[in-house]
C-alpha cells in the first residue's frame, strides 16, 4: 500500500479522498491556492503546499506546480480527484515521468476516451452500441448540415472535446442548423481550444444511465452496476441515484456487459464510468441504450454506488494504484437497497439560478442517517473562483421510496445564510409525484420548473414566526442596537395572563408586510438570528427577515411625523388618503428601492396631511412624502 498521497484537488472531493487515505494509514498532502489558504481540505490534510493564486488556471491547473509540491513534500502518489487535471493525459504522463504514482488509468486510456468522436469509433469497433450520428473528419458546414438532415431532426451538435455539459446545441430543424453550429464551434473553441464537432441523433425521452467500472493491473475488470443521473439542469447532473428506477435484470446485464467490454477495449485500470443515453419512451430496453462517452476518473456521484455495494471506491483506487488486484470479483458484488444523492449548490433558483458567493455565516447540514460530503464548514466562504457546489447529501435505504423520503427529510431542514442555495428546489424535486414515480427524463426540471421553484417568501406562519422572533430579540436587549422606540406597535395592551397583540413591519424576499401577532401565542418552528437577519427554513428554503425601516427613525425623525423617502426609489402604492385617521404602525405607502419593497408606516396615531406621494412616481432620498399630524382630539 502507498504510504503518502498528494491530492491535486480541493473542496469536497479532496476531503473525501483524505478521509479514506487516513483510514488506510496513508499520509496526506493537500495543495491550495490563495483563496483556499484556510479551506477545509487544507485543515484536514496532514500537510499542505501552496501552489499559486486563486484562479484555477494559475494553481490547480498548473501541473508543474503540483508535481513540484509532491516532490517538496515527499509524496509518493498523486490523486487528481475529478475535474481540474483528472482527465489530462499529459499531466498523468508527467506524474509518471517524475517517478510518482498516478492514481488513475494509463495516459493512453485517457487519450483514447478523451475525444468523443474517437471514443465512439473505438466503441463501435468493440461492439458497443453508440448513439446514431456522424463522426466524420469532414468538418465543412455543408457536410455537417447534410449529415444532420440525413440523421433527421432533432439532432445534437457536440464538441468532440466537450465536457461539463458545455459545447452542446440541440437543433430542432434544418433552418436552425447553421446558427447553432456557429455558436457551438465558438463555445468549443473558447472552452476546449478545439472547435471540431460531431452530430448525434437527439434521443427523445432521454435518460442518462451510467455504469461504474473498475480495472486492475492484473487485467481484471468488473462493473459496480448502474446509476441514473437523468435529473439534470443544462446537461449538468443535480440528483443521482442507484440503481436506476425501472431497470430490469436483462437490460442491466446488457449495459453492464457493454461497459466492461468498453473498459477492456482501452485496457482500463482504476475507476471509470461509461455513460449511456437511453430512449425511455417505452421504459428502459436493452436495444434502446447507446454509449455516449467514458469519464476516465472518479465521478462526482460515486457515493450512491458506494452505498448500494458497500465498496469504498477511493480505497479501491488506492489499492489498484499500489499494484494490488481488485478486492472483489464480479460474482461477489451485489446491489443492496437504493441510494439517492443531491448536489447542494450555492445558487439561487428564484433568481434564475444565479451563483451566490459569500461567507457561510450559517451552515446547518443534516446529520446521520444522511451522508454528507462537503468541503466547507460554517464560517468558510464560497468564492467565485471555483465550482459552486457546497455539499452532496446522500441517503441509503432498503428501497427507493424510503431513500428519497429520508433524503427529503434531511434537505427540508438544511439551512444556510446569507449564501443562497438550491435546497428548497431540491426538496421540491424530491417530493414531486413524477420523480417519486420514477418518471424522470433529462427534461424533468425544464418540464416542472414552476412546481420546483420555491416561493420567494414563506407562508403566513413563517411571517408570524419571524415577527415573534424579532420582537423577542428586541425584548432580549438586542433592540438596544436599534435606534428609536420599540419597532412594533402594541395594538392591545398587556393584560395579566393574556397574550399581547402587536403589529410589526418586516421585509423578506423583496416584500414588506405589517404582521399582526399575538405574543405568547403558539407558532411552530424555530427562527435564528444571523447578523442583522432573522432566518428560518421552510421546505429547505432559508428565508431571511429584517425589520422594515419605519420612516421617522430614518431621516426626519418620528417626532414631527414627517414621512420621508429613506432612499431613492419608486412609490409602489399609496395606502391612505389625505385627512384619513391612521393608527401607529399602520402602513401608509410602499416604496421600492434597491429591489426591495419598504413599507413606510405611521410613527404614531394621527391624521394624514400633506400627502404628496403618488403611486408610480420616482422619488429622491429625503423627500417628504406625507406627514402624520397628531390628532388633537386624541391628545
Ligand atoms: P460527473 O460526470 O462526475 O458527475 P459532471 O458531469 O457534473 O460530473 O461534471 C463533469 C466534470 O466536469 C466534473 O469533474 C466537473 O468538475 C467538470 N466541469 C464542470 N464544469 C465544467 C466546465 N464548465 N468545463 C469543463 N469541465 C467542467
Ligand atoms: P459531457 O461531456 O458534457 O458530460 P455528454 O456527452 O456526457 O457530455 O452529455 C451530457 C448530457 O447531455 C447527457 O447526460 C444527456 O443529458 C445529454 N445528451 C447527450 N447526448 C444526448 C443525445 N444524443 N440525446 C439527448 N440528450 C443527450
Ligand atoms: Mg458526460
Amino acid at each position: 500500500m502507498l504510504t503518502s498521497l498528494l491530492i491535486a484537488n480541493r473542496g469536497e472531493i479532496a476531503c473525501r479522498i483524505i478521509r479514506t487515505a487516513r483510514r488506510l494509514g496513508i499520509r496526506t498532502v493537500a495543495v491550495y491556492s490563495d483563496a483556499d489558504a484556510d479551506a477545509l481540505h487544507v485543515r484536514h490534510a496532514d500537510e499542505a503546499v501552496h501552489i499559486g493564486p486563486s484562479p484555477a488556471r494559475e494553481s490547480y491547473l498548473v501541473g508543474d506546480r503540483i508535481i513540484a509540491a509532491a516532490r517538496a513534500s515527499g509524496a509518493e502518489a498523486i490523486h487528481p480527484g475529478y475535474g481540474f487535471l483528472s482527465e489530462n493525459a499529459g499531466f498523468a504522463q508527467a506524474v509518471i515521468d517524475a517517478g510518482l504514482i498516478w492514481v488513475g488509468p494509463d495516459p493512453a486510456s485517457i487519450t483514447a476516451m478523451g475525444l468523443k468522436d474517437a471514443a465512439k469509433k473505438l466503441m463501435q469497433d468493440a461492439g458497443v452500441p453508440t448513439t446514431p450520428g456522424y463522426l466524420g473528419d469532414d468538418q465543412s458546414d455543408a457536410r455537417l448540415q447534410a449529415e444532420a438532415d440525413a440523421i433527421g431532426y432533432p439532432v445534437l451538435i457536440k464538441a468532440v472535446a466537450g465536457g461539463g455539459g458545455k459545447g452542446m446545441r440541440r437543433v430542432d430543424g434544418a433552418a436552425d442548423f447553421a446558427d447553432a453550429l456557429l455558436s457551438c464551434r465558438r463555445e468549443a473553441a473558447a472552452s476546449f481550444g478545439d472547435d471540431r464537432v460531431l452530430i448525434e441523433k437527439y434521443i427523445l425521452s432521454p435518460r442518462h444511465i451510467e455504469v461504474q467500472v473498475f480495472g486492475d493491473r492484473q487485467g481484471n475488470v468488473v462493473h459496480l452496476f448502474e446509476r441514473d443521473c437523468s435529473l439534470q439542469r443544462r446537461h449538468q447532473k443535480v440528483i443521482e441515484e442507484a440503481p436506476a428506477p425501472g431497470m430490469d435484470a436483462e437490460t442491466r446485464e446488457a449495459i453492464c456487459a457493454a461497459a466492461v467490454r468498453a473498459a477492456k477495449a482501452v485496457d482500463y485500470v482504476g475507476a471509470g464510468t461509461i455513460e449511456f443515453i437511453a430512449d425511455a419512451s417505452a421504459g428502459l430496453r436493452a436495444d434502446r441504450i447507446w454509449f455516449m462517452e467514458m469519464n476516465t476518473r472518479l465521478q462526482v456521484e460515486h457515493p450512491v454506488t458506494e452505498e448500494i455495494t458497500g465498496v469504498d471506491l477511493v480505497e479501491w483506487q488506492l489499492r489498484v494504484a499500489s499494484g494490488e488486484p481488485l478486492p472483489m470479483r464480479q460474482e461477489d458484488l451485489a446491489i443492496n437497497g437504493h441510494a439517492v444523492e443531491v448536489r447542494l449548490y450555492a445558487e439561487d433558483p428564484i433568481r434564475g439560478f444565479l451563483p451566490s458567493v459569500g461567507v457561510l455565516e450559517l451552515l446547518d447540514l443534516p446529520g446521520a442517517p444522511i451522508r454528507v460530503e462537503t468541503g466547507v464548514a460554517e464560517g468558510d466562504g464560497i468564492s467565485s473562483f471555483y465550482d459552486p457546489m457546497i455539499a452532496k447529501l446522500i441517503a441509503h435505504a432498503p428501497d427507493r421510496a424510503a431513500a428519497i423520503g429520508r433524503l427529503a427529510d434531511g434537505v427540508e431542514w438544511t439551512r444556510l445564510w446569507p449564501v443562497a442555495s438550491n435546497a428548497g428546489f431540491l426538496f421540491r424535486a424530491l417530493r414531486h409525484p413524477a420523480f417519486l414515480a420514477g418518471d424522470v427524463t433529462t427534461a424533468f426540471i425544464a418540464d416542472h420548473q414552476d412546481a420546483l421553484l420555491p416561493s420567494p417568501v414563506p407562508d403566513a406562519g413563517g411571517w408570524k414566526l419571524a415577527a415573534l422572533g424579532l420582537i423577542g430579540d428586541y425584548e432580549d436587549g438586542l433592540g438596544a442596537l436599534l435606534d428609536g422606540p420599540a419597532p412594533w406597535t402594541a395594538i392591545e395592551g398587556f393584560r395579566l395572563n393574556q397574550p399581547r397583540r402587536s403589529a410589526i413591519a418586516l421585509s423578506c424576499g423583496g416584500e414588506t408586510r405589517v404582521i399582526d401577532v399575538w405574543q405568547g401565542g403558539e407558532v411552530g418552528g424555530a427562527s435564528q438570528r444571523v447578523g442583522d437577519d432573522l432566518v428560518l427554513v421552510e421546505g429547505g428554503q432559508t428565508y431571511g427577515f429584517r425589520l422594515a425601516r419605519f420612516d421617522g427613525t430614518g431621516g426626519g425623525g418620528a417626532s414631527d411625523g414627517a414621512i420621508l423617502s429613506p432612499m431613492p426609489g419608486r412609490i409602489v402604492s399609496v395606502d391612505v388618503a389625505e385627512g384619513q385617521a391612521v393608527a401607529k404602525g399602520q402602513k401608509l405607502l410602499v416604496l421600492e428601492a434597491m429591489k426591495m419593497e419598504q413599507a413606510l408606516i405611521a410613527p404614531f396615531d394621527g391624521i394624514v396631511a400633506d400627502l404628496k406621494a403618488v403611486a408610480g412616481a420616482q422619488v429622491a432620498e429625503g423627500i417628504t412624502l406625507a406627514r402624520v399630524e397628531k390628532d388633537a382630539k386624541a391628545e
